[in-house]
């Protein structure tokens, strides 16, 4: 079970007011108790004013019973008893006026000793005779009395008595004089119920109501513990503020800064609200987190710094074509979308400028992969002389170039077409050892504000232009115009076009035909070189049309894995010559790849039935001599075989030879027309084919037409020969036909 997260502040709250619960509890208890202690202390003082007023009472009787002794004992009394004549007058004397007798002794009778008032007044206070109890109690002009009586013993011995004596005394007064009081308040006694009758302690003690002595500490025990919970909750409740806020401001209020700040550095620290952690209060473990936090940031800003600046680096690497440092293909695609999108509803002119090196190819070939690659760059470098500031320019492949010109209609566009041609015609290429005029084909095609809509268009027909301007001697720079369109060739052109990009994207019509080559001695064919070929209902297209295409648009990759396809395709037919070889042709950029041994996982799985030859031009191996070495190297001990194509058409060095993992060499059809030249170049040529014999490798003489040309090739001691002589590529099928 997942539980329910809660913020710091949330689990603050609830501790605050679990303490206040717990309190509250607390105090409730606490206040339960303290009236179950105050009625405690009640009880026991109710029993103890109970046992002291039993005291009191007790006392009082027995002073009554005191007071008849010593009286008994009066000589006085004695006297009375004997002759009372005077009884009256003596008893009110003595009694009240002498004060010798306690102020609660109110009256005092004698009785003879047959048990008869001395003097019987009518108004006297004590009965005429002795009554039969000796203790009772009367109630007289409100107030309460306890008389006693009590013999007078004879003072001639024996055991006769003289007389009987009664007292009365005020028992409200009695009771206090003659105690003190701590659980009573004396002032409280009431004796007011007392009837004459019987005295008995008990019952006495029973009927006399008090109140008890005002208990200052039990009392208050009850306000004194609320006043002191009071306090104490006001001290805890400030607690509780000053803990909630102290936390809040040390741990809490920090957290969620922390928070903040690590969320910033999570989205990298670009988005949310600028927050400095430095404001946190000075905690150490936050001051350390702080301080770790800080060294962390300050890590990942350089590391952002260092991806950032990685970032610029590969995308203008990516961006970039390396040979010439102007932008590339990829960059115009990129460029070139966004200008579509950003020129849409806008009324302004585009202009679209192809440049094209004139037989560059021918120059490439004459004067080698190296003095090809500098006329490139001579020609970058001339174009950007004359482009004005804005005007882009890319490398699209190869010898062809393009820029955008905004703002620009079919007249400016002109003139700095114009300006381009004349720059790189005027370039002195003759530093670099070549002979020829260097020219630029130029094709253009605009938009302008109405038809911005066909912005999209505008590669397409740069091309068309720029194959007018391509096939013509006269007009190096051509706009385009619908007209073009009609053309017949542009027309061929367009159709070739459209063929092989759909042959690549589809598959569909690419078709290999096969070449014998075949042995010296036999004649038998003993493999074949695959030739590729587009099938479209216009007629076979061949690699003199199809691969201009390919290296406009960079396909060479694409081109080489749909031929790998259709061989393997083919091989696994089995309409194939039985135990007869096939070699490939395979792209210089394909040999650049990394994973380039990957791609021949389908073939090799043939390697036992068919030799399969890798063909690889001079010029291919060359621009990757390291790569291809390793890559070749690999493949041939995989069980394939390397054949150098076309030698003798490029750099033609031997001295490269060595270096390289090949098994076959294969003498250009140029090398071997050659052959009817002159007797020193013949002489060459056989030189460098006895030397390419001599270090072990097969040579192969292509482009045997006729006799003549055999009778000379053989010359060359070749292993194999290829030629119109022995055979004309030709499709799959026809070997089932022959
Ligand atoms: P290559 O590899 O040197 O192929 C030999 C070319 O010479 C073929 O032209 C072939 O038809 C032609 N040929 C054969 N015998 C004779 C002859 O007696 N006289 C003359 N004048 N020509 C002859 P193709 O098929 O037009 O191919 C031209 C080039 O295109 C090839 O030269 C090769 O470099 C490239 N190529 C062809 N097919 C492929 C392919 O599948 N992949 C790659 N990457 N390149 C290919
Ligand atoms: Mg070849
Ligand atoms: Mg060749």
């Amino acid at each position: 079970m997942m539980l329910r997260q809660l913020t710091a502040k949330s689990y603050l709250l609830a501790l605050s007011l679990f303490g206040l619960l717990l309190f509250a509890l607390f105090g409730f208890n606490l206040l339960l108790r303290g009236d179950a202690v105050e009625e405690i202390i009640l009880q026991e003082k109710q029993q103890a004013a109970k046992a002291e007023l039993r005291r009191a009472v007790t006392t009082v009787i027995d002073d009554a019973q005191q007071i008849l002794e010593e009286l008994a004992q009066w000589d006085e009394i004695h006297q009375q008893l004997g002759d009372p004549t005077h009884y009256v007058y003596w008893r009110e004397m003595r009694l009240h006026k002498s004060q010798q007798f306690p102020a609660y002794l109110r009256g005092m009778e004698l009785y003879s000793r047959e048990r008869k008032a001395l003097v019987e007044l009518p108004y006297q206070s004590f009965p005429a005779t002795l009554p039969g109890r000796r203790l009772t109690l009367t109630s007289r002009e409100g107030r309460e009395y306890l008389v006693a009586y009590g013999p007078i013993p004879d003072r001639n011995g024996g055991t006769d008595v003289s007389g009987y004596l009664g007292i009365q005394i005020d028992f409200a007064q009695a009771i206090r004089q003659l105690n003190r009081f701590v659980e009573i308040d004396p002032k409280s006694l009431d004796l007011g119920f007392v009837r004459d009758g019987p005295v008995d302690v008990g019952s006495l003690v029973s009927n006399i109501d008090y109140a008890l002595v005002e208990e200052p500490t039990a009392s208050r025990l009850g306000s004194i513990l609320v006043s002191s919970l009071r306090d104490f909750f006001l001290l805890f409740a400030t607690m509780l503020v000053v803990f909630y806020f102290t936390v809040s401001l040390l741990f809490v209020r920090p957290l969620a800064q922390l928070e903040r700040y690590i969320d910033r550095l999570r989205h990298g620290g670009r988005e949310g609200p600028v927050l400095s952690v430095k404001s946190l209060p000075a905690v150490a473990e936050l001051v350390t987190v702080r301080d770790s936090l800080e060294e962390y940031q300050r890590e990942l800003d350089m590391a952002r710094t260092r991806l950032d600046k990685q970032n610029i680096e590969l995308w203008d690497l990516a961006h970039e074509d390396s040979l010439t440092g102007v932008k590339n293909r990829l960059a115009f695609d990129e460029d070139w979308k966004e200008l579509i999108a950003l020129a849409r509803d806008k009324r302004i002119d585009i202009s679209l400028m192809l440049l094209d090196c004139d037989f560059f190819k021918a120059i490439n070939d004459t004067y080698g992969h190296e003095v090809g690659d500098r006329v490139i760059q001579s020609i970058a470098e001339s174009l950007q002389e004359v482009l004005r500031e804005g005007e882009q320019l890319y490398r699209l492949g190869g010898d062809e170039f393009t820029t955008v010109l905004i703002n620009a209609g079919r007249d400016e566009a002109h003139q700095v077409a114009l300006r381009c041609v004349e720059s790189v015609q005027h370039h002195a290429f003759k530093q670099l050892g070549i002979k020829e005029t260097i020219k630029l084909s130029v094709g253009l095609a605009h938009a302008n504000g109405i038809d911005i809509a066909n912005l999209s268009e505008l590669p397409r027909q740069a091309d068309v232009a720029m194959y007018h301007a391509k096939s013509s001697t006269r007009d190096k720079i051509v706009h385009y115009v619908p007209n073009l369109e009609q053309d017949a060739a542009a027309l061929v052109s367009n159709r070739i076009v459209g063929a092989v990009l759909h042959a690549l994207e589809s598959g569909e019509g690419i078709e290999m035909h096969y070449q014998p080559l075949v042995d010296t001695n036999g004649q038998r064919p003993e493999y074949y070189e695959a030739l590729v070929r587009i099938n479209e209902p216009g007629g076979l297209i061949r690699p003199v049309d199809i691969f201009p295409i390919i290296a406009r648009r960079r396909l060479d990759v694409e081109l080489d894995k749909a031929v790998l396809r259709a061989v393997e395709k083919d091989l696994q037919s089995g309409l194939f010559p039985q135990g007869a070889g096939v070699s490939v042709n395979i792209s210089g950029a394909l040999l650049a790849l990394n994973d380039f041994c990957e791609f021949f996982g389908g073939l090799s799985k043939y390697l036992d039935r068919h030799p399969i030859i890798i063909e690889i031009t001079e010029t291919s191996f060359i621009s990757h001599l390291q790569h291809a070495s390793d890559c070749l190297r690999k493949m041939r001990q995989n069980g394939f075989l390397v054949a150098l194509d076309d030698f003798g058409s490029g750099y033609s060095s031997i001295r490269y030879l060595a270096n390289m993992p090949v098994d076959i060499v294969k003498f250009d059809i140029s090398m071997v027309h050659d052959l009817n030249k002159d007797q020193r170049t013949r002489i060459i040529v056989e030189h460098a084919a006895n030397m390419i014999t001599t270090a072990g490798y097969k040579l192969v003489a292509e482009g045997i037409e006729n006799a003549e040309i055999l009778q000379r090739a053989q010359a060359l001691g070749p292993s194999h020969l290829q030629g119109y002589l022995f055979g004309h590529p030709k499709p799959l099928r026809m070997f089932a036909d022959a």
